[in-house]
């Protein structure tokens, strides 16, 4: 391979993200130090991590450490690490790309109002291109660990849409960052400046950052920079640190490190673990869902240390699916130095670390949730908002802490006039009429359909909760969690309507007399209906619509089969049973209707299906009917 330079072009995205970063993070523009010096320590990581199987990588060179170093003449920076470094391809594809899972999104959700988007940048994290607020040109030397000195390379860009890249010649392993600093930028050619941003910023960095030391000259009656070095940062690790000498910034700042957020954490726990398994744990939860939330493979969970050694980033197995959200660091006293994947996959003693860390974060849930402080109340809203839908899956997935998360959930509720009030099972229970024995769910859509379902309206009129769910996940809650502090949950579009102590005698004779007194339009309208139905029968769920459909007691719900065929999955096709309103004028009319009552009995069906935000079969039928009944009533009302 020659040492010829090439000229790329930057993803086009990556060009749109500098120009807004420059201008939404110049208020703050220090923090590209940290977002540099956390690179260079995630560098030493990766490296300790690949080494677990190739020590071979150290070479001659296993002090990990990131230098910090300016040359007033040049007016450069630069930020020098001896971790993994970068090859070629690396180079190229990590710092002219953003391997982002989110990026997508985040690129539409930019609204080109720079001081809305200025709030998005935060979110989405910038990391090696925050350089670029302060440079005009960022140089990155580096050479893999494992090739040779010839194979490093030199990767250079103005950030102005292309970067150059060649091969040249390191001696040493692991990556140098030069950067060229914009004219009005040299406060951070001052050594006091530089030393204070890494002690504001990095200071919870676990690998010593060093500096070279500054002496006075006597002679030059100046300082001047001497041969030896300093550490800068305390370079021992946060979490060790007793909980009384560690202030809210150095959390917040340890948070930015280990989750690669910008902005400040929601919560944290910090605790140490006695007992059969001894570990501490320094876990938060962020205060902004990151973009790939769903795709169940984000990258950055759990950093996993044994006695304050890095083992490993995103260490899956010490905090199950639905806590995907929760950062942060476990540090075990027991478990081997050699752990690896397929180990932790079946150890025990991880089976205990987990556990612990799970009832870690639901107490600190708790504490939220049932605190009496206003603020941490308007936490919890927040951390409900945001991730309240992946904390819904432990509802099934945790068999162990299901009444713990059930009472963490938060719902809709006719209680409650929009989808952002929401109400906990035990606010519901509190508030059950006399005589309920049940709560009463409804799963539609959206919030809007889940509100005006007709199956409501008898519920309306008794004054009785409904809690309206319209998250595709709730589907999947209302399969699991079957009941709540003794109350089973039921569905009121499920099976035949039964209030329980919550109907009176006369109502309930009333049903059964119109139940005998309509037996033979029933049978007529199924006859009419055929195979569309499974049953059809009289209900007294409804006040003012005429019909309704519900599912069969043990069958799956209209929502959830479109749910499933919407994600390609087969469903059961179960048919609806039709329930009518005996009280409805259309439908005591029908009793006496001859020439439409096809029209009539489909449109009773096919009503009620589109109230419960289903398709119909055939639309323009339906169209059809309801444009030959206005005709047929207006020539009517003419005459
Ligand atoms: P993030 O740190 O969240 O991955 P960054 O933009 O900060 O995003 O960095 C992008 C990528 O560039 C890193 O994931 C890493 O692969 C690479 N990188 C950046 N700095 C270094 C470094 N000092 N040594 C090795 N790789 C680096
Ligand atoms: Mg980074």
């Amino acid at each position: 391979m020659g040492a010829q330079k090439e000229t790329l072009g930057f993803q086009a995205e990556v060009k749109q993200l500098l120009n807004l970063m420059i201008h939404s993070l110049y208020s703050n523009k220090e923090i590209f130090l940290r977002e540099l010096i956390s690179n260079a320590s995630d560098a030493c990581d990766r490296l300790r991590f690949e080494a677990l199987n190739n020590t071979a990588l150290y070479g001659d060179d296993g002090d990990l450490k990131i230098r910090v170093a300016f040359d007033k003449e040049a007016r450069t920076l630069s930020i020098t690490d001896n971790g993994i470094g970068l090859s070629r391809d690396e180079a190229i594809e990590h710092l002219g790309t953003i391997a982002k899972s989110g990026t997508r999104e985040f690129f539409s959700a930019l609204t080109g109002d720079q001081a809305k988007d200025a709030h998005l940048i935060g979110q989405f994290g910038v990391g090696f291109y925050s350089s670029y607020i302060v440079a005009d040109k960022v140089t990155v030397i580096s050479r893999r660990a494992g090739l040779e000195a010839s194979q490093a390379i030199r990767w250079e860009s103005a950030g102005e849409g292309d970067f150059t890249i060649e091969m040249v010649d390191r001696a040493e392993r692991g990556s140098e960052v030069i950067l060229h600093l914009r004219d009005g930028e040299d406060e951070f050619l001052s050594s006091w400046k530089v030393r204070q941003t890494i002690r504001k910023y990095s200071d919870h960095i676990t690998l010593p950052i060093v500096m070279k030391k500054e002496e006075w000259s006597e002679e030059k009656k100046e300082q001047v920079v001497s041969d030896e070095d300093e550490t800068v940062n305390q370079a021992s690790a946060l979490w060790t640190r007793p909980k009384s000498e560690i202030t809210d910034e150095q959390y917040n700042e340890f948070y930015k490190h280990v989750a690669h957020d910008f902005e400040d954490p929601l919560a944290h726990i910090h605790a140490r673990v006695e007992g059969k398994q001894e570990y501490t744990q320094l876990l938060y939860i962020p205060s902004k869902a990151p973009f790939d939330l769903f795709e169940r493979t984000s990258r950055h969970g759990i950093k996993l240390y044994v006695r304050r050694v890095f083992i490993m980033d995103d260490a899956e197995q010490l905090m199950p699916l639905y806590l995907r959200f929760v950062r942060g660091v476990v540090d075990s006293s027991d478990l081997p130095l050699n752990v690896s994947r397929e180990i932790l996959q079946q150890s025990r003693d991880i089976e205990t670390i987990r556990g612990g860390c799970v009832k870690k974060v639901l107490g600190m849930l708790e504490g939220l949730a049932d605190s009496d402080d206003a603020a941490d109340k308007e936490k919890y809203a927040t951390f409900w908002k945001e991730f309240g839908r992946v904390l819904k899956e432990g509802a099934g997935e945790d068999f162990a802490n299901k009444e713990r998360i059930a009472k963490l959930l938060r719902f809709a509720s006719t209680h409650a006039d929009t989808p952002e009030e929401n109400v906990s099972l035990a606010d519901y229970v509190a508030r059950m009429k006399e005589g309920q024995e049940k709560i009463y769910y409804v799963t539609a859509e959206t919030f809007t359909s889940a509100k005006n379902s007709p199956h409501l309206e008898i519920f309306r009129k008794k004054g009785i909760e409904v809690l309206l769910l319209s998250d595709r996940v709730d589907e999947w809650v209302s399969g699991h969690l079957t009941e709540f502090d003794g109350k089973p949950l039921q569905s009121v579009a499920k099976g035949g309507l039964d209030l329980g102590k919550l109907e009176d005698a006369a109502e309930k004779e009333e049903a059964e007399k119109a139940a005998d007194e309509y037996k033979d339009l029933l049978d007529k309208v199924k006859k009419t209906l055929g195979d569309k139905v499974k049953d059809v029968r009289v209900t007294h769920r409804l006040t003012d619509s005429p019909s309704c459909i519900v599912a069969d007691e043990y069958d799956i719900g209209g929502n959830l089969q479109r749910i499933l065929k919407a994600a390609g999955q087969q469903a059961p096709a179960n048919k609806p049973i039709l329930e009518i309103n005996p009280k409805h004028p259309a439908v005591q009319r029908l009793k006496y209707e001859e020439t439409r009552f096809d029209d009539w009995a489909n449109l009773l069906l096919e009503q009620a299906t589109l109230a419960e935000g289903g398709s119909l079969d055939d639309p323009a039928g339906f169209v059809k009917r309801i444009n030959d009944l206005m005709l047929a009533l207006s020539l009517g009302s003419s005459r």
